[in-house]
């Protein structure tokens, strides 16, 4: 099966702003099911201005074959931790012997490897048919945790080096610039953990408020925006946590790892008598505009809490299956009120299919019965409930949303027999025949159209971070005799 673009060679970037339109071969509806021969005309803006069933296309049309969906909205990404995925199961291991192989690479990113890797993450987010994503951001400073200045790169350097990649993949990116300041419940940052921290949360918001400034006079908003997240209830003493309650801006998003592991929720309740949930509450800080990232380990109360704000939950499947996490209870969560989001986390898969699936596989295992979610639902969590995590319209196929497409060919070795209505429990990525960004057709059979393919810029910029992971090992052997002189 082949995409082709009617007319002229690349019309579909040049054809004028009325003109712009994405016939589709069948499209997915949403409630109305899935029509044939769908005509999806598109706004100057990259919106959905009509939606024609039964139409033929015409030319300068991008068409696409199979069956059209609204892109995946990707609402948690470490970009960096792409450079460990099939490393880290050295006899096993466990969440914490991952985090040690983690803090080495972060220990050796620079503002411009991390844009190339960055950008090769962000390429293969693209062709896998995510859209936008929301990136957990908390490598900020120099190693040493001095901020970058005159001569580094400027004070964002890092968080503009992500935007560079993110508009580079033409993926929507909403920087999630993330306030760290400790190293657990009453304890000083690690060494690996300095480059993290702002201090306090005051200079953390003063630089979030400097950061927000600086991207807006950059890049539009639909392209490039900011959020806000905390870490950890164990990486932001409750001190700052009631500063960030009073001070942060009204209407940003504002995301937190919740209740990944069993042992956050001992340590939180031995230093405030409260849940991790708990304990944003008395500060105000479960809302509609928090996302709690993971909430595997939570109680009946938290899910409450949680359910009640109509919070946003953002599970990562596939990540909490391979560091062995836990099952999150979706089901509940979503009973209670609170909106669900999909995210890819450390890349261990990036593929919104196979989140989906391990969504409803999870709570399938939890408890011994079928059907949680519909494929109606899975789409919609992965597209829109991922796109109101990082605050941003939604893509889809109905006037008003974002024109961000993906078409899944359902004759595949893995689709073949499948009904197009269930394609959501057989497709992967490796389906995923083209995706369109804003109307404007971004990769195809997996090849990006700006970049090529992404295999090649992971593996030249993987090699890249290696290289600089051992460098920074030699020079810290090297330096260790000379400290103990002293
Ligand atoms: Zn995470």
């Amino acid at each position: 099966m082949t995409q082709q673009v009617i007319g002229p060679a690349g019309g579909s970037e040049e054809s004028g702003p009325e003109g712009r339109a994405v016939w589709c071969e069948y499209a997915w509806l949403g409630a109305e099911g899935i029509g044939a021969a769908v005509r999806v005309g598109v706004d100057a803006e990259g919106c959905v201005s009509s939606v024609l069933p039964g139409v033929p296309a015409q030319e300068g049309d991008v068409v696409l074959h199979g069956v059209v969906f609204p892109a995946a909205a990707n609402a948690h990404s470490h970009a960096f931790h792409r450079a460990l995925r099939g490393r880290t199961h050295d006899r096993g291991g466990t969440f914490w012997t991952w985090r040690e192989t983690m803090y080495a690479a972060a220990g050796a990113l620079t503002p411009e490897l991390y844009e190339e890797l960055a950008t090769a993450v962000y390429a293969e987010m693209v062709a896998a048919g995510f859209t936008s994503v929301a990136e957990f951001h908390y490598v900020h400073h120099l190693a040493d945790g001095t901020p970058y200045g005159e001569g580094t790169g400027g004070p964002h350097a890092m968080e503009l080096a992500l935007a560079r990649a993110a508009v580079r993949a033409g993926i929507r990116l909403t920087v999630l610039d993330t306030c760290y300041l400790a190293g657990g419940f009453g304890q000083p940052l690690e060494d690996g953990q300095r480059r993290f921290s702002d201090g306090t949360a005051e200079r953390w918001l003063e630089r979030l408020g400097a950061l927000r400034a600086t991207v807006a006079a950059l890049y539009p908003e639909h392209l490039v925006s900011v959020g806000a997240a905390l870490h950890s209830v164990r990486a932001v003493p409750e001190r700052d946590l009631a500063v960030i309650a009073r001070h942060l801006p009204e209407g940003l998003p504002l995301h937190i790892h919740l209740s990944e592991q069993p042992a956050e929720n001992e340590d939180c309740l031995a230093a405030t008598g409260l849940t991790p949930t708990g304990l944003l509450h008395r500060h105000g800080l479960v809302h509609e505009r928090l996302s709690a990232v993971h909430a595997t380990h939570v109680t009946g109360q938290d899910i409450g809490l949680l359910g009640n704000a109509r919070a946003g939950v953002v599970l990562c499947p596939t990540t909490e299956a391979d560091l062995a996490d836990g099952l999150g209870p979706a089901g509940p969560f979503r009973l209670a009120g609170a909106t669900l989001a999909l995210g890819t986390d450390q890349h261990a898969v990036v593929d919104p299919w196979l989140e989906m699936r391990a969504l409803e596989h999870g709570e399938r295992l939890r408890t011994g019965t079928r059907g949680h979610f519909d494929p109606e639902t899975l789409l919609d969590i992965a597209s829109s409930g991922g796109a109101r995590a990082q605050g941003r319209r939604g893509a889809g196929i109905r006037p008003g949303s974002v024109a961000d497409l993906m078409a899944v060919d359902p004759h595949t070795t893995r689709t073949a027999g499948s009904t197009r209505e269930q394609l959501a429990y057989t497709a992967t990525a490796q389906d995923v025949r083209a995706v369109v960004v804003g109307g404007v057709l971004a990769a195809r059979d997996g090849v990006h159209a700006a970049l090529g393919e992404p295999a090649a810029l992971l593996a030249a910029a993987i090699a890249r971070l290696d290289a600089a992971v051992r460098d920074r090992t030699h020079r810290s052997a090297a330096d260790t005799p000379t400290r103990e002189h002293h």
